[in-house]
């Protein structure tokens, strides 16, 4: 199983750091986030060390969030939470501090006082339009 001996959730992963699982797969592994921004924050990871979401096979990425999906209605019900906040950080402007691919599960309840970290803007149509079409000749290339 490639893994990287410098990356924490490999060596999480392979027991040589210890971590509170929560369920695991053939190809993914929950467990609790060691910094919580809510009660019961919980990661899912591949397996396997990939950094970003485009070096995740598509077969690894889909047992990733088949993990995720299965994993989050529990966990809401476990601490009494309403919803919850799924989200990836990818590249270290986003946020990502651990370069291995990971999910995280953030449950949320109403009024529990997390704040989304930017504000929306005011989309203008032209520059919609101008970037879908960048990134549609991008991926037909
Ligand atoms: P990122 O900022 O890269 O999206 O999130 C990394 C997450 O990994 C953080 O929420 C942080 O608390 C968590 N984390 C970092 N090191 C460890 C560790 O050794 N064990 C566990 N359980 N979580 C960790
Ligand atoms: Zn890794």
């Amino acid at each position: 199983m490639a893994a990287d001996p410098q990356c924490v959730f490999c060596k999480i992963v392979a027991g040589q750091i210890p971590s509170v699982k929560v369920a695991e797969s053939d190809v993914a592994y929950a467990f609790m986030d060691i910094g919580p921004i809510a009660t019961g924050h919980t990661l899912v990871i591949p397996k396997e060390h990939y950094v970003g979401v485009e070096d995740v096979p598509a077969e690894v990425a889909a047992g990733v969030f088949e993990l995720a999906a299965r994993v989050a209605p529990a966990l809401v019900q476990a601490v009494g939470a309403e919803g919850m906040n799924i989200l990836q950080n990818h590249g270290r402007c986003a946020g990502q501090v651990v370069m291995h691919m990971h999910v995280h599960l953030i449950p949320r309840r109403a009024g529990d006082g997390l704040q989304r970290p930017w504000p929306a803007g005011q989309a203008d149509p032209a520059e919609l339009k101008r970037i879908a079409e960048k990134v549609a000749s991008t991926l037909s290339k």
